[in-house]
């Protein structure tokens, strides 16, 4: 398998439009690895796109891959969906007539289709695309475990119940694909070893360098979102052989050379995380 991140950003992703700050700047200055699309990651093997957030069609056009034959949702909030009319770019086959259209995959896990019904629309924008021949929906129960080709995905519900991570088993390897939204989930008793686990890094609720806070203790985001310490901790309780951090939102003021230092100094640690940006492929 490699992975291939489309999108290394969050829910804002940057440059952030008229912002000014040196990472926005930086970033419409250099573009990538300094600048962050929405987040996405493509799993190359079982070609398997995950979310499609609002950059997603520059994403995959920058990217290595040619043909989505399947796509999972992990959660409905919008920064992992918003994105989802690219089936009509990818796949309509506009002006022949009789149409020849390609057609994705797309797999719901069993929350994320009943909050797809009540959320945004999305329900009734997938049955659009799906009446216009370019996506073809399956909604999987909790436990089902689909294959593709020698690869077997099995979903993980969070502690946040609507969210899914999925596990990639395939040729020996092990890969966990958490999107998001890891606030108080501890890896499951049985999880195994992984080759790669691929996380968000949660929000710097402290300055990494000089440890200074900064988010308000009493902001309500900490009791939703896990913050960069939390995600540590969960990364020295996983059996992976290596851990890489993505969803790295622009206000957390994290440029890709502090991530880099920080990357540094977990290694000295023992700790083998990196950060993702965009365009990174990996193989496992
Ligand atoms: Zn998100
Ligand atoms: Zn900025």
């Amino acid at each position: 398998m490699q992975i291939e991140f489309l999108g290394s950003g969050g829910a804002i992703p940057t440059p952030r439009p008229g912002c000014t700050c040196r990472i926005c700047t930086e970033a419409r200055e250099r573009g990538v690895p300094f600048s962050r699309g929405g987040p996405s990651v493509f799993v190359h093997g079982p070609d398997i796109l995950i979310d499609t957030p609002e950059d997603i069609r520059q994403e995959l056009n920058r990217s290595r891959v040619a043909h989505v034959p399947a796509c999972l949702y992990s959660h409905w909030h919008p920064d992992h969906v918003a994105g989802l009319r690219i089936f009509e770019s990818l796949n309509l086959d506009l002006w022949r007539w009789p149409h020849q259209h390609r057609c994705t995959d797309v797999y719901l896990p069993r929350q994320v289709a009943a909050d797809f019904r009540r959320q945004r629309g999305y329900w009734e924008q997938l049955t659009y695309l799906q009446q216009l021949g370019v996506v073809r929906v399956t909604v999987l129960n909790d436990g089902d475990a689909p294959e593709f080709g020698d690869v077997r995905v099995r979903q993980l519900r969070l502690a946040e119940q609507y969210v899914y991570a999925f596990l990639f088993e395939g040729g020996g390897k092990r890969v966990l694909v958490a999107p998001d939204e890891l606030w108080g989930w501890q890896p499951p008793a049985g999880l195994g070893t992984l080759d790669l686990a691929v996380l968000p890094m949660g929000i710097a609720e402290f300055d990494p360098f000089t440890g200074e806070r900064r988010i308000d203790e009493r902001h309500p985001v900490l009791k939703s979102e896990a913050t960069f310490d939390q995600t540590l901790a969960i990364v020295r309780g996983l059996r992976a052989r290596r851990a890489i951090l993505t969803h790295i939102e622009e206000p957390d003021g994290l440029s890709y050379d502090d991530l880099a230092r920080i990357e540094g100094r977990l290694r000295r640690e023992g700790l083998d995380v990196s950060f993702a940006y965009d365009t990174l492929l990996v193989d496992v």
